[in-house]
């Protein structure tokens, strides 16, 4: 297309309307982590975490996909001296295959590792539930001009409800977005209900404070009175790169099955977002995913290369419209 520029270093291109790249070619995120970035502020973060390491049953809960980069932290995070509860999170709307399930199994047995899935169906609120009625109802219009100018409008407006502080009725075009509201409540009680500090999840994901200091945690203390709860990015927090994985999975026994989703890394099993990609990707001219797999080049855990396979990959039709996964799983 004319007049789209990309970044130089990552897949962020000035088609997203959040992205400006400057005169060298290099996009505001990355030029941001190249001058701001410092190991040493990661360094102090991980000795803060380790803190919380103590003799009790468990000291942290790790979130387990069965996805190479969650199966990875789990064994970091029992080298660095934790000693884990594993769980994966079970939603109306998704579902995870027999070959997962038994994956998860076997590697848990191996680091010998407690696990459990826990429902959290009850965190989603009527205001999300409603979020998802509005979004599965955007996602079956016809895409006519008119429309499509519409779905841009409503992306843009999502994208200033992104804190999930806002408790806002909206038909986000970006099923993560509502789905990360339900999953943060979800990570403080389940916590806060075992007397745990720390859940470590396996999005190698990263945000700068209003100091422009990198951090991989983010501190969730919504009651004044109920403890506070640190929510760990470890893949971040101890630099993980892409290449570091295989090692480490041939020590824990990952092997990849059938019934694995094709998405090699960064990539979603998600079946709502799977259901939304597509469409989404055709009427916005980039991937829902492409801002998020840039963020994991900016700090170098993939190459340009490894995120274009894992955008060609996670741009399939899907197998159920947004309305349907929403029925399957009873939400709608
Ligand atoms: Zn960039």
């Amino acid at each position: 297309m004319d007049g789209i520029k990309e970044c130089k270093i990552c897949v962020n291109t000035t088609i997203n309307p959040s992205i400006k790249i400057n005169s060298k070619g290099i996009c505001n995120v990355c030029e941001h982590y190249n001058k701001y970035f410092n190991k040493e502020d990661l360094e102090k973060e991980l000795e803060f975490i380790k803190k919380f390491i103590k003799d009790e049953k468990y000291d942290c809960m790790v979130g387990l996909s069965g996805g190479k980069d969650s199966s990875a932290m789990l064994y970091t995070t029992k080298k660095l001296g934790f000693t884990p509860l594993a769980f994966s999170f079970e939603i109306g709307y998704n579902e995870m295959s027999d070959s997962v399930k038994a994956k998860i199994k076997r590697i848990t047995q191996k680091l010998e590792v407690d696990y459990e899935t826990i429902d959290i169906n009850n965190y989603m609120s009527s205001v999300d539930k409603e979020c998802l009625e509005k979004m599965s109802d955007l996602y079956e219009q016809p895409l006519t001009d008119e429309f499509k100018e519409k779905f841009r409008e409503i992306y843009n407006e999502g994208r200033k409800y992104y804190s999930t502080k806002q408790n806002i009725s909206f038909p986000f075009v970006r099923p993560c977005q509502i789905c990360r509201k339900i999953a943060i409540k979800a990570y403080y009680e389940e916590a806060v209900k075992r007397n745990i500090k720390v859940v470590f999840v396996g999005i190698n994901e990263w945000a700068s404070n209003k100091d422009n200091k990198y951090t991989a945690i983010r501190r969730l203390k919504p009651f004044e009175n109920k403890p506070e709860v640190y929510i760990v990015h470890l893949p971040f927090l101890v630099q993980r790169k892409y290449d570091d994985l295989p090692e480490i999975l041939k020590e824990i026994g990952w092997t990849r099955e059938v019934g694995d989703h094709e998405v090699d890394t960064g990539g979603s099993a998600c079946l709502l977002a799977k259901a939304c990609e597509k469409k989404a990707n055709d009427i916005m001219g980039f991937h829902l995913d492409a801002a998020r797999l840039s963020r994991e080049i900016t700090v170098g855990f993939i190459d340009k290369n490894k995120a274009r396979e894992a955008i060609k990959n996670g741009n399939r039709e899907s197998k159920y419209t947004v309305k349907e996964v929403l029925k399957r799983g009873k939400i709608i």
